[in-house]
């Protein structure tokens, strides 16, 4: 009995401060995008003045990769209806074949493959290009605590 107490309360000390993390630890890279956590790498999303999106890869120790087998999609959920981006290798980043569309304060998904064969990963970026006075952030990679 008690073995099974000590799994329940450790499983619900997961769920809290998992969810207390997805919350608020948003990290950037040295473009200030904001990081996506993958499988032994991270990937930075960031979106460029010509509201391209580009994705920059590290390793897990923030060392730049190339891109070279993952594979992204993005779609924008705007008002009107769900948008997808395709993406297509430029240099070392993964870029979107086309720009954003019109406005801000949409979610944008990105669902990310580390290669064709893998689990692809999902994230909802709240999408918001207003300047964070706290951390000089856009909103979408703000790493304060709000
Ligand atoms: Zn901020």
């Amino acid at each position: 009995m008690r073995h099974i107490a000590r799994i329940l309360t450790a499983a619900l000390f997961v769920a809290f401060t998992g969810s207390a993390i997805a919350a608020v630890a948003v990290k950037v890279g040295p473009r200030k995008g904001r990081i996506l956590e993958l499988e032994n790498q991270q990937a930075e999303f960031f979106i460029e003045k010509d509201r391209t999106i580009s994705i920059a890869f590290f390793d897990a120790a923030m060392k730049a990769q190339p891109a070279a087998a993952q594979v992204v999609t993005a779609t924008a959920e705007v008002p009107t209806g769900k948008l997808k981006l395709e993406f297509e290798k430029k240099g070392e980043l993964l870029v979107s074949k086309t720009p954003l569309p019109e406005g801000d304060n949409y979610t944008i998904v990105v669902q990310v493959k580390t290669s064709a064969e893998a689990k692809s990963k999902n994230f909802r970026v709240p999408f918001n290009m207003v300047i964070c006075k706290e951390c000089g952030n856009p909103e979408y990679a703000c790493t304060c605590d709000h």
